[in-house]
Order: C-alpha cells, then structure tokens, then sequence
C-alpha cells in the first residue's frame, strides 16, 4: 500500500513505497485500492572537514544497530532518546554550516556537510519510525510512530531555513554529480517556500508542520485499525475451510469475527455467497477510521491549498508538479487520465455486463450489480471460465519455493546473489534478513552491498498491506559505499492446518513488484542519499516494479517459483499456467477503470480551490467511472492512505510509470527475458542512477530510442489497433481495496 513516509519535498524521509493498498497489486480483486541510486569516488569526505561528522555517524550506527544491521529492541524511553539525539546531533551540525562565515565556506563545509547530514538524519531515523509499522509491543509502536512524527517536523524546519539556504546557494558545484545535487537541494528548499518573504516562509513552514501532523494522525489512524465484522457460519458459506478454521470466534462461539485486513477482507468477498456478509464487509471496510481520516483528510486538502497559494501556484496539483515530476503540471496529468477514461469506457461497460449476465443466471431477477458483487461475481466467474481455482493454485506456491526461486531469477538477471542472514535479531520471530552480493559478470570478487528484511506474516498492530521500505540509504561514505538496508512488508496467509504459508498468484506477482522496489533501493550507487535508491520522480518510482511483474507468467520463471507443499517437484502444472494466461485479461477493463477513479480522485482533491466534501465527491467520480453506486454511508477517503502518504496529486503515478514500465518490458521480451546482458544494462542505466539524471534521457539510453505509450496501450488494449483482447493483457497491480 503506501507510501507514508511521506514527503516527497524532503526526499531524504520519502521511504516508502507501498503497494496499492489492500487488494491490490493484485489482480483478482475486483475492489481495488490504491496503494511508494552512484559514480565513484567522488569525495574524499576525510579530507574534508567532515571526518568529525563521520565518526559520530559511526559512533550513533554502532550503538543503533546490533550485528551491523538495524536494532528493534528498545528500553522504554530508548527509541525515543535515540531519535531525539539524532535530531539534535543534526541540528548542531546544521547550525555549524550557517556559522561559518563567507569565507570559511565552500562547496564541502556547506552543501556536501548539509547533505551529509540529512543522510545521518535519515539513517539514524528510518529504522526507529520503521517500529511503527512493525513493532508488536505497543510501547515502541508508539514510540516509532512520534519519532516519525518529530523527524517530520524536523525536516520541515531545516528546510525552511533560509541561512541554510543562503550557504549554499552561492557554491560552485566542482563536477556534474555536485551539480545535480546543489540543483535538486536548492530545488527542495525552494519547494519549501525559500523564495518568499520571511512572513510568508514562516507561515508556509507553520503550514507543512502541521500537514506532517495530519498525515501521521491519519497513518496512526489506519495502523492502529481493528475493525472486523462477526459473521455466523450460515453467512461464510462459499470461503474455504483453511479460512474458516483461522478465523476467532465470539465469546458465545455463534459466530466469527473476520478482520478488514486485506487477506480475510478479499477472501470473504471473493468467496462468501451470502451478499449480506459481503454488504457488511464491504461496509465495514468503507468505514474504517471513517469519523476521525474523514475530517483530517479535508483539514489536510484546506492546509495544502493554502500552501499552493502562498507559493503562487493555482492548487495544490500544480505545486506538487512543479518539481521532481516527469508530469509537468496539473493539465498534462488530466489531459493523460481523460484520454484514458474515454478509451477505456467501453471496457469497463463490456466486463460489467459480463458480471450482470453472470449474475443472472442464478438470480433471474436481478437486474443489476452492487459494488460488493464485484469481487464475488468476478471470482466466481473466472472460476468457472477458466477452470481456476486460487485455493488450489496456492498449493504450488509456498512462501519459501517462491522466495528462493524469485532469488534465483532476480540473480540471472541483475547479477547479484543473495543468502539468508542465520540467526539474525529480527522484531519478530518470522522475518528473515538476507544479504545481496554482488555477483555481476565483469566483478572480480563477490562483495556484499546491500540488506534487506523479509517480514511477509500478519501480526497485530502491523502494517497491514503490502509495501517496501527503506531504512539505510546508499550513498558514498568515505572511501566506501553505504550498505542500503531496506524491508519488505506484507502480509501473507499464515500457516494454517499443517500447511505453510501459502501464495496465491496475484500474492506472487506482488512479491516480484515489491522486490523491484527493493532492487532499486539496494542496487543503488548514486553518491548522495537525497538521490539514490527509490528517490526517482514520484511518477517514475513503480516503473522498475511494474516491469518486474511480468517476470512470474512465464512458464520457464513458474517452474523456478513453483512446487507443490506436499511434492516439492511437482511445478505448476502447464495446462494451469495456460489458463492463467487466457484469464489475465480477464476484468482489465473495470480495473484500470477502477485505478482511474482513483487517480481522478486524487486530482479533483487536489485542483480544488475551496472546501471539499471527500466523501461525496469519491462517489460522485465513482458512479460516474464504473456507472456502479459506491456502498451507501461508506467513507472510502477515509482509508486511501496513499493520500497522506505521499501520493497526493500523485496516485496518477501507477498509470503514468506504467507506461515506461511496459516500454521497458519490450526490451527483455524482444530478447530472453532472462538475459543477463540485457538485465546488467537495466540495472547500470535504470536501478543504479536513482535520481543523478534526468529520467527521460536514461530510457532513452536503455530502449536506444525515445519511450513511446504502444506497450501500454497493448496492454490495455486500447488506441487503435489494439482494442481486440488478447492472452498477454495486463494485470492489475498498486491499488487499493474501495
Ligand atoms: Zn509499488
């Protein structure tokens, strides 16, 4: 799901990146919602007046982290400490750059010294916010979720500094990597209001402040979320038993109590019969956190108006636009999204009528679909066309077989090797940490450059959809290069009856979507945090994940990834990935439909001049879109997290990067996708720049010709030519459950 971290204006607190939120990055749901880089050497930081700094780094990671890697068991009172010396030990070294006089400063001491400490900041920071989302003692949950809280706060103030501002402005970059970064740090201040007078800067810096508190009260909201619904067994008739035998009961044990996680609240709609259970879930699901979100929503659209005003931009659309987008402004995104609308409203019309005649035949009477129909029908319907059944396709993917297989392919491709940390300290007993070697063709020796954590099992209080997260960012230090750490979270089916965690094949393709984002934040070798790893333009940042999940429908990848939990070499069987190819298409039409009004949600929210009633307006565009009324009374604004996470004026993203995500794809389709000549110019061109140049320029050197919109347009079989399905559509990823 999302991305909450937030802050694209202070990219170095931007982590990450979450999938769409709930049922998304998935195909089967019909619910959707919507969900988040270095050359050389190229500073000898210990010649530079810095090595002071870099001792203290060390001194702070070495008492943060346990085994070299990051730390989750605090004292009370500890986490927070920690952060508050983090963020004291970076305002001394901000205070030191704005003391030293015109001509004590240079290049080094100012704008290289500010980034060095940003970095600092980030990496002492990431992983004590990360225990809000991972943390099962509610104590350091809390603890993780006000350090998220004040380092936000921070930033905004740092970087609304006008004596910082002033430091740096005046300093001559020496090469074209300190250029990029003087040109993208004086971006960020200038997108902090460091162009306006000294009133309007402080009223601009009061305003972000108290953005950051609305969007973390919202994130805390959503995290902290128990809602569920008690259903008798009569009303969970159709869900499978492994569910059902999961599932707590009521004290009077008459009923069971099923979570508005995204694993229980898509099996239910998906399976459950009964349409009354389904209303109540999808109710339920509408409704979660509806009082409190609802209101911070709209307090949040009021401050970000007043914000664009103060910085002359005519909404907040534009501003968010104005830097750090390939999307320019706000017309050059509608104009895209319109475009599509009309394409795709006949497919939308086509997949509806589809689900009614569906429908139909077993209630004669019906005369048309609600919206918690749409799963249900959709499941159901594909079942019985295609002969597909998840339940039983799950038993090809155990967690495990997949994970290894996905390393396997990810080696092939990207050169990099990967091995399981044993005996790593973790926050839970079931997450995994694993290391990543280099292992590309022309490297002598095998080197390690990067972590990352697997956390894929639900637990209470945890982040409960899908995302990537980063914790250490790369960066050139010293002589060396920072080691990323980053983190998947997730939440597969738990081992249930003798059985291991399960997968089904959208759960597979999200794990390969996820793991791009965790490729393009550990491949990194951008020299400066601020720009390397994920740190792309919002637009661009799912286009290296959506390309990667085209990798698990083909059958060589499948017999990697698969094995049945009883019978290991028994792979997915070729007459089932055959099916699972003609159903891929299956639905796109309301899918992308479904994105769509979401990325227009997000538009109207955000182009507004005045106050907004979220609510009333999400139906509106909702019933305009999928001509289906949205569940009556719910408050689906008040859980689309991805809008105070980061996304705001940015959920058009899925659909914009998915245009250079299926452009990039043609690149390993029109050779073996498994090509490691083709993989290791992906990743030198693409993953390893982060943010050091110009997105357009690196698709251009990677494609060998300009990006187009063909690929995309197959895909969704839309624009001339290619409005006949074919058996090699798309599927549907990043969203969030309505
Ligand atoms: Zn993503």
């Amino acid at each position: 799901m999302l991305n909450r971290n937030y802050a694209p204006r202070f990219a170095l607190l931007a982590t990450f990146l979450p999938l769409g939120t709930g049922a998304s990055c998935q195909a089967i749901q019909q619910v959707l919602q919507t969900e988040t880089p270095p050359p050389k050497k190229f500073m000898n930081l210990k010649n530079t007046g810095r090595i002071q700094s870099v001792q203290q780094r060390e001194t702070m990671k070495t008492e943060m982290t346990s085994s070299g890697l990051i730390r989750s068991e605090f004292k009370p009172g500890e986490l927070t400490r920690l952060c508050q010396a983090a963020l004291d030990q970076a305002q001394t070294g901000a205070d030191a750059i704005s003391k030293l006089t015109e001509t004590q400063r240079s290049f080094e001491n100012s704008v290289l010294a500010l980034e060095s400490i940003r970095a600092e900041l980030a990496d002492a920071t990431l992983p004590l916010g990360f225990m809000k989302y991972v943390s099962t003692d509610p104590g350091i949950h809390a603890e993780g979720a006000q350090c998220e809280q004040m380092t936000g706060e921070f930033e905004v103030k740092l970087m609304g500094r006008r004596d910082l501002y002033s430091a740096i402005k005046s300093q001559k970059p020496r090469t074209p990597e300190e250029k990029r970064l003087l040109e993208k740090t004086l971006e960020s201040f200038e997108s902090n209001g460091l162009k306006l007078p000294d009133a309007a800067l402080a009223q601009v810096t009061q305003l972000f402040t108290q953005l950051n508190d609305l969007q973390n009260a919202f994130s805390d909201h959503l995290n902290n979320d128990q809602t569920s619904v008690e259903l008798t067994t009569e009303e969970l008739e159709g869900v499978s038993q492994d569910f059902l035998s999961r599932l707590k009961k009521t004290p009077d044990a008459k009923r069971s109590i099923v979570t508005t996680k995204i694993t229980d609240y898509e099996h239910v709609m998906q399976n459950a019969k009964s349409e009354s259970a389904r209303a109540k879930m999808a109710f339920a699901y509408n409704n979660r956190q509806a009082q409190v979100n609802t209101e911070l929503l709209e307090k949040a659209l009021q401050v970000r108006q007043q914000i664009a005003a103060l910085m002359g931009y005519k909404n907040w659309a534009d501003y968010q636009l104005s830097t750090g987008r390939m999307a320019k402004n706000s017309t050059e995104v509608m104009n895209f999204l319109d475009n599509l609308r009309v394409q795709l409203a006949e497919s939308n019309r086509k997949d509806l009528d589809q689900l009614l005649q569906f429908k139909k035949s077993y209630d004669p009477s019906a005369t048309d679909i609600k919206v918690w129909d749409v799963p249900y029908l959709s499941y159901q319907l594909k079942k019985k066309e295609f002969q597909l059944d998840d339940e039983q396709i799950r038993e090809y993917f155990p967690a495990d077989t997949v994970v290894q297989g996905l390393f396997e392919i990810y080696s092939q491709i990207l050169g990099v090797k990967f091995q399981l940390v044993e005996g790593a300290k973790t926050w839970s007993p079931d997450v995994k940490l694993y290391q990543i070697t280099d292992s590309k063709m022309d490297s002598k020796s095998d080197q390690v450059i990067g972590y990352f954590y697997a956390d894929f099992i639900p637990r209470p209080n945890k982040y409960s959809h899908f995302a990537a997260f980063t914790l250490h960012k790369g960066r050139v230090l010293g002589d060396s290069y920072s080691k990323p750490i980053s983190a998947i979270v997730g939440n597969f089916n738990p081992p249930s009856n003798g059985k291991p965690s399960l997968l089904n094949h959208n759960e597979v393709v999200t794990l390969f979507h996820e793991f791009g984002h965790i490729m393009h934040q550990t491949l990194t070798r951008a020299p400066y945090g601020s720009l390397s790893g994920s740190s792309v333009p919002r637009d661009f940042v799912e286009a290296p994940s959506q390309m990667l999940e085209n990798w698990p429908w083909q059958e060589k990848v499948l017999n990697l990834i698969s094995g049945h939990y009883q019978n290991p070499s028994k792979k997915l069987p070729p007459e089932v990935l055959k099916k699972m190819l003609m159903a891929r298409d299956y639905q796109q039409g309301y899918f992308y439909t479904r994105q769509l009004t979401l990325a227009l949600t997000d538009m109207a929210y955000h182009t507004a001049t005045g106050p907004v009633d979220v609510t009333l307006t999400y139906n509106r565009i909702f019933k305009e879109l999928t001509g289906i009324n949205p569940v009556e009374g719910g408050h689906f604004a008040a859980s689309f997290g991805h809008l105070m996470g980061g996304y705001d004026a940015g959920y058009y993203g899925y659909l914009w990067s998915l245009v250079y995500a299926t452009d990039l794809f043609t690149v390993f389709e029109n050779t073996d996708i498994l090509n490691p000549q083709t993989g290791k110019k992906y990743r030198e061109l693409i993953l390893e720049k982060g943010d050091m140049e110009e997105i357009p320029s690196l698709l251009i050197q990677f494609l060998g010709r300009p990006p187009n919109n063909d690929a995309f347009f197959r895909k969704l079989h839309v624009g001339p030519g290619n409005r006949e399905r074919t058996n090699q559509g798309q599927r549907r990823d990043n969203t969030t459950n309505p």
